[in-house]
């Protein structure tokens, strides 16, 4: 059994040694992703695994693929859309995806955040920086004191939650899907708007798909308390930037904190030293200090990374010895 990797960043690789180790495997890693161009590497390996924000589009790369006898594509991401599912079924290719590799990773993200912006830390950074040592007009709030509002208490929700409960904020949520083991940390509310309503602290945790798409737009701002912070550690689209800035600007919101933005591939990621910034809501941001940015790194721990390559590694493995995984997705 061989197994090739595309798309591997340098990071990744202590994670590959040591399952390939334990597991006698051998592994090829290569940068590049998987395209019509290194489609061929392919050829004399049994399994492969891709992480890549590329589109698999073309047929005859899921035709060759089957040609080389694979079998499988395992994905080390949750997100399986740059996988023509149709494709490759056609060509009896069973696709895994890593479904939670580790909501920890990004509930300490959002509480680090939350945390950073009721202690009014970015407005301190920015005078210190500018040598204003002063911290007049600048009083905190506790976490103990205020009300966190989950929207999508799933996976990632769930265990953000959890953090902030253990840290004495009370915690209430919304999300159509009840769950019986987090009634000890939160209370849901009937609808978004009364969790909007009720909130110091609003943190978003759904999905983005055709009725999230700027699920939180003006109107949601108007719902908020003026003293609120907003953050987006899902998805860019899921929040209409326009409307925040609008938001933000007119102090309808305290402020927020994002890792995550629309078309965040044309910068996130990417070195804009000395280059201007190819977005004009993302310019608008950086400008604000009570606006803290992250480039989508929620996903991004040793640990949330280990378990990438371990679980989709495993999926590889069980798809080629068994015929099934339970990360398949179709
Ligand atoms: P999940 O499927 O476990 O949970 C999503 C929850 O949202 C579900 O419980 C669902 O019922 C709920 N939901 C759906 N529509 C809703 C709505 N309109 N209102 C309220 N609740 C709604 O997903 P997850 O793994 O917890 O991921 C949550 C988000 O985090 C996703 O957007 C995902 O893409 C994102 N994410 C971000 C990073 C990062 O690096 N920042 C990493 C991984 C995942």
């Amino acid at each position: 059994m061989k197994i090739i990797m595309f798309s591997v960043r340098e990071d990744e690789k202590p994670a590959v040694k040591a399952w390939e180790e334990r597991n006698g495997v051998e592994i090829t890693t290569i940068a590049e992703p998987l395209t019509t161009e290194t489609v061929n590497l392919v050829k004399g390996y049994t399994g492969i695994c891709l992480q890549q924000r590329v589109d698999i589009v073309d047929e005859e790369i899921y035709r060759r693929l089957s040609g080389f006898g694979i079998k499988q594509i395992a994905l080390r991401t949750a997100g399986y859309d740059i996988i023509d599912l149709p494709l490759a079924k056609k060509y009896d290719l069973k696709v895994t995806n890593v479904p939670a590799y580790s909501p920890t990773s990004v509930a300490e993200l959002v509480v680090m955040q939350a945390l950073r912006l009721i202690r009014n830390n970015p407005i301190v950074e920015d005078q210190m920086a500018q040598g204003d040592f002063r911290w007049g007009g600048m009083i905190a709030k506790e976490i103990n004191t205020l009300t966190v509002g989950i929207i999508g208490a799933g996976k990632i929700g769930g265990t953000t939650a959890r953090l902030f409960k253990a840290l004495g904020a009370s915690v209430i949520a919304y999300d159509p899907i009840v769950k019986d083991e987090l009634k000890d940390v939160l209370t849901y509310e009937p609808n978004q708007q009364s969790v909007l309503e009720k909130s110091d602290i609003v943190s978003i945790h759904v999905p983005l798909n055709e009725s999230t798409n700027q699920l939180i737009n003006s109107e949601a701002f108007t719902q908020m308390k003026p003293d609120a912070y907003l953050i987006n550690a899902a998805r860019g689209p899921i929040v209409d930037n326009s409307a925040l800035i609008v938001a933000l600007e007119q102090n309808e919101i305290a402020g927020a904190a994002l890792d995550t933005l629309p078309n965040e591939q044309a910068f996130f990621n990417v070195d804009l030293r000395n280059q201007p910034l190819p977005d004009e809501n993302l310019n608008a941001l950086m400008k604000m200090n009570n606006v803290v940015i992250t480039p989508h790194i929620g996903f991004y721990t040793t640990v949330a990374v280990q378990n990438m390559v371990d679980s989709s590694l495993g999926s590889v493995l069980s798809i080629l010895k068994t015929g099934v995984s339970v990360n398949e997705v179709q």
